[in-house]
């Protein structure tokens, strides 16, 4: 059925329905169903979390889970690691598999892919995104959408827009200056709208511009739906909605809450209600109905029984869980690698000592609305010790102390959209009694003096998810529980001692970066994430992830903090009442986010963007820049081809990535040095070469006009960096561009 046959028969059901009906369909009637319409065959849309894997299954009205043993799945590697991959394959195989799993339990709408740009490392969600680069986000978001869709079943791209951080998530006005918007903040989600058709999208908690997103005319009207002419379904942050007449006015189609009370929600009785008195419109409840019609039949949800062709899904198979290794594989960072440390021979390791609670820890669990029932997940202390055999003897030291979560009886998200509902974690994460510090101490004595007598050391430091997580912003990017003290006395005692960090934020090191020889970084990565590290640290696995944000050295070197107003100032009384906010937020730090931040303003990063070691080494040669002729003014026109001779010249086979920078020294306009605009990855054995070729179009060239409301290209000479990461750049190659 095409779009218009759909649209046709999409009236002939609107006609038939009463207010009562349409109503029902446009706010939760459970905690992840909207309602349904049984007389006229309109099913429930049925949703879940996202995005690494599909949320273990809730009663219709209560937070505490089902749990029966038929939701465990494949618990999928993190957005920041499929970005740390740069391959768009990957990408796409993360979206199938995504994709299957949400059809195979049942749900139409997967929450997920979560595309915030990565604005500072304070965020406690940063591990659910991809990057601070709106490139790179945009380039990876299509893939894994198309590969999500392909199983029927919507991707819902979130939080639309600009939601970077959770301090007052709910309650914080975000200003911004048209070019950063258009520059930095919306790029992921047009793409992911214009080139993905991701049929669903999720508003953002936040305010923009003094409105809440989710009742935001301008974000969901005039720039999502006339100007990328969107018609898919807008739904809800999950208590995102604060008002029946301003979300009845503005595009959003579906309303979903926290609360069970679904009669409540204010696009449910309340609206009924004013559109009885007449203040409201049912013209726009039409609209929005048409809108989740749209992506039913998009779904082949209102297919009959006689004519099933939708297709049926799958989970927990052995083809997803290889697909989660190979990107978690992919996605590992070696940071440093002096003396050729790594990797460690296993035949040459007799005895192993692992230091480190992430060594031991399991992680599906947390995090907020991504915490996965996984089937199972590999530790790095049992990937190591599967892949070492009984030929080596691993001996594990906690070496850093965790204090244990106290039990709550409600669940966070019962109580994440109150006022004070975000004290009670950071309180506890705060408050470190003398009993805790002693503990620590002594943890770690014992896995300083294990450490003096052993020959070979793996170090699991890093995050876990009580600061990687959903509603809590962290304070400093200090590793906690006295882990930097931990890291440098074991390194004062086995300089050898190899660290690998785990988180999907980026973390200080400056206390022990000089002092180690080699670093790895693991972002969360599924529940094969231990035989992948493990692989990576034996050899079997040539690393070959890169940095998809900067490492600053701490949060204040930020640009959000130093050009920027994080987390945002109080709102005066009378302001916060006509806003219905606490705070606002200016971006003064506009396009200057992360590299183009540092590069800018030269300010020292512990690693920069783009970064990423191989156990081989590559060279660049032939490195040319042919210019297309006769593209007209089209932005997705191809202007220019970079082509560069790859050669593995050293001993294994390895995976590069190519990036590609465009700057322009002689501009009259404020810009960043360079900005990414191409890359690859390419796959060569030992010896061998490729050429590899990236084309850049004309949008790679311009800048966004506030003036022209448009995006143009200055004329002149514009210099093209051909790098291996931002810092590593090869050749500059200039061209002129009229
Ligand atoms: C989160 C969303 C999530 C929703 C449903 C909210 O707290 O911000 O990302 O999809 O809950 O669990």
């Amino acid at each position: 059925m095409n779009k218009n046959e759909m649209m046709i028969k999409i009236d002939e059901l609107i006609g038939k329905m009463t207010l009562e009906e349409k109503i029902s369909m446009i706010h939760g009637d459970a905690l992840f169903y909207s309602g349904s319409v049984e007389r006229l065959g309109i099913p429930e849309l049925q949703m879940s979390d996202g995005p690494m894997g599909v949320r273990n299954e809730f009663p219709r009205a209560n937070w505490v889970p089902v749990g029966n043993s038929d939701d465990y799945v494949t618990y999928c590697v993190s957005n920041s690691a499929v970005a740390a991959s740069w391959n768009r394959e990957i990408a796409y195989e993360a979206g199938q598999v995504l994709g299957e799993e949400a059809r195979g339990r049942g749900k139409d709408v997967i929450l997920g892919p979560g595309i915030n740009i990565k604005r500072i490392p304070a965020n406690g969600r940063n591990f659910e995104y991809m990057s601070e680069d709106p490139f790179l986000i945009s380039e990876l978001v299509v893939p894994m959408i198309k590969g999500i869709q392909e199983s029927d079943v919507a991707a819902c791209v979130k939080h639309f827009a600009l939601n970077n951080q959770e301090t007052e998530r709910l309650w914080v006005n975000v200003e911004i200056d048209e070019r950063a918007l258009r520059e930095i903040y919306l790029p992921g989600f047009e793409a992911a709208v214009k080139k993905g058709n991701s049929y669903s999208i999720m508003g953002a908690y936040n305010l923009f511009r003094g409105v809440h997103c989710c009742e935001n005319k301008e974000l969901l009207g005039e720039i999502l739906r006339k100007e990328w002419g969107y018609d898919g379904a807008i739904i809800s942050d999950w208590g995102a909605v604060h008002n029946t007449k301003a979300a009845a006015e503005s595009p959003l189609d579906l309303e979903m809450d926290v609360t069970y009370d679904f009669d409540k929600h204010w696009m449910a009785k309340p609206l009924l209600e004013a559109i009885e008195k007449g203040e409201a419109k049912e013209s726009d409840v039409d609209e929005k109905v048409r809108h989740l019609l749209l992506l039913m039949f998009c779904l082949k949800m209102l297919e009959t029984a006689e004519e099933i062709t939708r297709k049926p899904g799958c989970y927990n198979t052995p083809s997803h869980r290889e697909k989660v290794l190979h990107a978690a594989e992919e996605s590992m960072v070696l940071l440093k690698n002096e003396e050729h440390l790594l990797p460690l021979m296993p035949e040459k390791l007799k005895k192993l000592l692992v230091i480190g609670d992430n060594a031991n820890r399991i992680h599906s669990l947390g995090g907020g609305s991504a915490e996965i029932k996984a089937l199972y997940e590999i530790s790095p202390l049992m990937g190591l010790k599967s892949q070492l055999g009984g030929n080596t003897k691993v001996t594990y030291a906690k070496g850093y102390y965790v204090s244990p979560k106290e039990e709550s009886d409600t669940n966070w998200q019962e109580d994440s959209t109150k006022e004070d509902g975000q004290d009670t974690l950071k309180n506890a994460r705060n408050v470190v009694s003398q009993e805790v510090l002693d503990r620590r101490k002594e943890l770690r004595e014992e896995a300083v003096a294990l450490a003096k007598e052993a020959e070979h050391v793996i170090i699991v430091a890093g995050l876990n998810h009580d600061y990687d997580v959903e509603g809590y912003d962290r304070d400093t990017m200090e590793l906690p529980y006295d882990q930097d003290t931990l890291i440098s006395e074991v390194l004062a005692v086995n300089p050898n001692a190899i660290v690998v960090v785990m988180a999907g934020n980026a973390v200080s090191m400056g206390k022990w970066k000089d002092q180690a020889k080699a670093i790895v970084w693991d972002w969360y990565s599924g529940m094969e994430s231990g035989n992948a590290l493990a692989s990576v640290l034996l050899g079997k696995v040539n690393p070959s992830g890169k940095l998809p944000e900067s490492f600053p050295y701490c949060m204040e070197d930020c640009g959000a903090i130093a050009l920027g107003e994080y987390p945002g100032r109080p709102l005066t009384t009378e302001e916060a009442k006509s806003m219905n906010a606490h705070t606002t937020e200016t971006y003064t730090d506009s396009i200057y986010v992360g590299y183009r931040y540092y590069e800018k303003y030269k300010v020292p990063v512990q690693f920069c963007f783009g970064h990423g070691l191989s156990y081989t080494d590559f060279t660049y040669s032939d490195i040319s820049v042919e210019q297309v002729a006769g593209t007209g003014s089209e932005l997705d026109a191809v202007v220019a081809n970079v082509a560069v001779k790859v050669t593995n010249t050293g001993h294994c086979t390895g995976k590069e990535i190519v990036q590609v920078y465009v700057g322009k020294e002689d501009t009259k306009i404020d810009r960043a040095v360079k900005e990414l605009k191409g890359f690859d990855k390419v796959e060569l054995a030992s010896g061998e070469s490729r050429v590899v070729t990236i084309p850049l179009n004309r949008q790679a060239f311009t800048y966004y006009d506030s003036d022209k409301q448009a995006f143009v290209v200055e004329p002149g000479e514009y210099e093209i960096y051909v790098a291996k990461s931002l810092q590593d750049v090869q050749e500059v190659i200039r061209i002129s561009l009229a």
